[in-house]
């Protein structure tokens, strides 16, 4: 396993660790497989979408903001609710075929750690699985 640490800088964005993740790829020269990314966290989560507009990744936490208000009548009393729930819709990993040695991902995809509780330092697991073709 691989771990890759940041340092998110706000309490809600999303930041693009696809080459990150590219370069964990290169260095266990497995060809063929499944990259498998995780978030070992509550208040964060993964999710693979548009990287060549900033505007899509703005518009994912509006909507989110829009179905999670800050307002509400929450039970957790940490007062950080909103961001475990947006942890539970957004999803903890990601998962990306492997072919020659690469990510095969989509021309306009990058793979995003979304932060909803930050300024935090984070850390994001990778197990990449070796296959036959
Ligand atoms: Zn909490």
């Amino acid at each position: 396993m691989k771990t890759i640490e940041l340092q998110t800088r706000h309490k809600e964005e999303f930041i693009d660790i696809a080459a990150e993740i590219q370069e964990a790829v290169r260095a266990s020269k497995i060809e063929c497989g499944i990259c498998l990314v995780y978030v070992p966290h509550t208040t964060a989560g993964l999710t693979i979408n548009e990287h060549a507009d900033p505007d899509v990744t703005t518009d994912i936490l509006m909507a989110l903001k829009r179905l999670v208000p800050d307002s509400f009548s929450w039970n957790h009393s940490e007062g950080n609710a909103p961001a475990h729930v947006k942890s539970s819709l957004i999803g903890s990993s990601v998962q990306i075929i492997v072919e020659g040695g690469r990510l095969a991902l989509g021309t306009w995809q990058g793979i995003f750690f979304c932060e909803f509780d930050g300024p935090r330092r984070r850390r994001v697991y990778i197990k990449i699985v070796s296959s036959e073709h």
